[in-house]
């Protein structure tokens, strides 16, 4: 049985890098067999009504903002936090809306992706042994429903249900790309759900995102330009938005019973390849993250 140092992980976007009012434990620098993630992780413990929480945050791309969303180490990332103890992660991301009722300043809960990345690692397996996770249902209902019970004891205007496009970026989307998805019906864009959510499922870890809006996309035609300081105000406010949801969530989580969702068996009966042609050096680096499975 691993120590768990945290229960809890909280992965944070632009705009994203610190949660005030802290009590921070230790920070850590982990290495993995995927290499080292983004920052160290701040482990804090919080106090709620039920219990005590442990969680660990990781900006994901660095304090300071240094990675771009093709450059975040993604796997790095996942594995540290697996093998921190976590099994459930909120993630935060600003995002683009392309709807005009999610306006900047508003808040939303996805439920399903559409991939247009193109470049980046989106797997842990491979190199000998396959394994296909369901991936259905991107997100954790059991996750997003405290999600959405948290944001009801909030002022903060969120949506639910809305499709989020994944890019690759860096530059945002052609207008006519813009409308294209549109025309697919999604709500959202941002350049960081994947392969973070596929990972996540990859380790039997709960995952919700939730989306922080900061502005149109491309598709709106407006007659003023935004401004730098009119972005990094929205920036600032949602970033203070997204502190009083989760300490507002954090009470909520105390109070979840066990895991009873698919993601703690996601791989379990998904392992494809035969125990006898698992190569010995690819088994070694999943049971680091998986003890046992492989
Ligand atoms: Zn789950």
């Amino acid at each position: 049985m691993r120590e768990k140092k945290i229960e809890l992980a909280v992965i944070g976007g632009t705009g994203l890098y610190e949660i005030p009012g802290l009590n921070v434990i230790e920070k850590v620098f982990v290495d993995t067999p995927w290499g080292k993630p983004s920052d160290e992780i701040i482990i804090a413990e919080y106090e709620t009504e039920t219990k005590p929480v442990k969680m660990g945050f990781l900006p994901r791309h660095g304090r300071g903002h240094f990675l771009s969303p093709s450059e975040i180490p993604n796997k790095a990332n996942l594995a540290a936090l697996k093998m921190l103890g976590a099994d459930e992660i909120i993630s935060f991301s600003s995002v683009g809306s392309l709807k005009e009722e999610i306006a900047p300043g508003h808040f939303a809960i996805p439920n399903q992706i559409f991939d247009r990345t193109r470049q980046r690692d989106s797997t842990f397996y491979g190199s000998g042994v396959v394994v296909h996770v369901s991936f259905g249902d991107p997100f954790c209902s059991r996750f997003s429903d405290a999600i959405e019970k948290s944001f009801k004891k909030t002022d903060i205007t969120f949506h639910t249900n809305e499709t989020i496009i994944c890019m690759e970026g860096p530059a945002f989307s052609t207008r006519a790309e813009s409308k294209h998805y549109q025309s697919l019906g999604a709500g959202l864009i941002n350049m960081s759900v994947l392969p973070e959510a596929k990972l996540a499922r990859e380790l039997e870890m709960c995952y919700q995102m939730v989306c922080m809006s900061t502005d149109y996309d491309s598709w709106r035609e407006s007659h003023e330009a935004i401004t730098v300081e009119e972005i990094l105000r929205i920036l600032k406010n949602n970033s203070e938005k997204a502190t009083k949801l989760l300490k507002v969530f954090i009470e909520e989580y105390a109070k979840l019973p066990e895991r009873d969702c698919a993601c703690k068996d996601a791989v379990k009966y998904s392992i494809i390849t035969a125990e006898a042609s698992r190569p010995q050096n690819t088994r070694e680096k999943l049971n680091k993250v998986l003890p046992g499975y492989f």
